[in-house]
């Protein structure tokens, strides 16, 4: 890979790649997701320390720097041991750092990126409704009226990560019901977590355990309209970039996990032994790991050849697909099998197997459903769109 990489992106990660060494360990990682309901306060400040929510960020308005492709470098090297723990550092890279980059004025740019490239401003995603997540428009219920000054929300979100500690919710309403097309009078606000009329609460869930996922219930939340971003009722088209992002970013760090997951296999069949034998001698476990390596190179190649396309803003959209479904779809599968390589200490919470196991299950499922993903992909291929 280092072949497509520029000096700089390989100083950047092999940087990254020493502090998650040092700071992020696996161990540590495995204790704090074991602490449910506690969001990981000690990783967010380490994430500060090392400056990474500025990544992406430019550096006149207190970033790194940076593009697409030190997100992702940066997601893969924090995943490889943080495994879900690392949308600590995600989720507000995406919907705080991308969406007001992507969906915001120079007002607006000039406001909030500096305060969350200091760490000092935390965003959460709240697209999603109980109606529905892959017929997003068609579920979506929440509606914002205009008053004076601005504007009045109401509805129920559903699954936002990290809104029970985000400042500010990136949120995506409908302020117009008559409309041409179902993407018409769709508008994306930046609504502070603390407004009177929100109410939040954890769901329980299979992964990711210390990184809450919630429902947030609108009662008349008022947004002043200085906290639109873009403009009124076209919001559907420009939320889709921080979208594809995320979607990469996810690929990244699916790609990240698989790396963790093949050390640690690795590592077990090099120092377990049966029948007199190290287990890494077994030519049945010798293919799951051959598997592995092969799905790594493959999610490697996908995921930075997406990344560069998107870094030249040239059309992305099937790649970032194509990538999502294929290193959702290959960290599952090696997960697996690195349970099965590890066997009953694949099942026990004092390795982190499990870990990748759980946290990986989601990103088949979101932030697109690989169905859908699937759906959009054979759309591009000039198939009529079956959705
Ligand atoms: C832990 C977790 C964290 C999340 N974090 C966030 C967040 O921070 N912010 C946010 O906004 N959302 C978040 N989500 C929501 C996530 O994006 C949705 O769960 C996802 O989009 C799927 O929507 P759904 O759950 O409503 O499933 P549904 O839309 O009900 O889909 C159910 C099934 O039907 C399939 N399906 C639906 N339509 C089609 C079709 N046309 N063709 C083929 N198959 C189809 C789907 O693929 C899926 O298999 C999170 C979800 C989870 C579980």
């Amino acid at each position: 890979m280092n072949d497509l990489l520029s000096d700089e992106d390989i100083a950047f990660r092999d940087t990254a790649r020493r502090w998650v060494e040092a700071e992020v360990p696996k161990d540590w990682c495995r204790d704090l997701e074991r602490r449910e309901h506690e969001f990981p306060e000690l990783l967010w400040q380490r994430l500060c320390d090392f400056g990474a929510h500025g990544i992406g960020i430019p550096e006149e308005l207190g970033g790194q720097g940076g593009s697409i492709v030190t997100q992702a470098l940066f997601a893969r090297e924090l995943a490889r041991t943080a495994a879900g723990l690392s949308w600590v550092w995600g989720v507000t890279s995406f919907s705080g750092s991308k969406a007001i980059s992507y969906c915001g004025s120079e007002a607006q740019r000039r406001e909030f990126l500096p305060r969350i490239a200091a760490g000092k401003l935390r965003t959460a995603m709240a697209f999603t409704e109980p109606g529905g997540g892959t017929d997003l428009l068609g579920g979506m219920r929440t509606r914002a009226r205009k008053v004076d000054g601005g504007w009045v929300i109401d509805g129920e979100k559903i699954w936002s990560t990290c809104a029970h500690v985000a400042d500010y919710l990136f949120l995506m309403a409908r302020t117009r019901t008559e409309v041409a097309k179902r993407s018409d009078g769709i508008s994306i606000f930046f609504v502070p977590r603390r407004s009177a009329g929100i109410t939040i609460t954890e769901l329980p869930k299979l992964g990711m355990r210390c990184v809450a996922s919630c429902s947030v219930h609108l009662d008349k939340v008022f947004v002043p309209d200085e906290l639109l971003l873009g403009e009124e009722g076209q919001g559907w088209r420009p939320s889709t970039r921080p979208l594809n992002n995320e979607r990469l970013v996810n690929a990244a760090t699916c790609l990240g996990m698989l790396d963790g997951v093949l050390e640690d296999a690795l590592a077990h069949m090099r120092t377990r032994q049966a029948f007199g034998r190290l287990i890494g001698e077994f030519q049945a476990l010798q293919h799951y790991v051959a598997d592995m390596a092969m799905w790594q190179a493959q999610g490697e190649l996908m995921v930075l050849h997406t990344a560069l396309l998107q870094a030249a803003e040239k059309p992305s959209a099937m790649e970032s697909n194509m990538a999502k479904v294929l290193c959702s779809e290959y960290v599952g599968k090696a997960a697996d099998l690195g349970i099965q390589i590890l066997g009953g200490m694949g099942y026990s919470a004092e390795t982190d197997m499990q870990r990748y196991w759980r946290d990986s299950r989601l990103l088949r499922i979101g932030p697109i459903s690989n169905e859908m993903a699937r759906n959009q992909i054979a759309e591009g291929l000039g198939l009529p769109r079956s959705f």
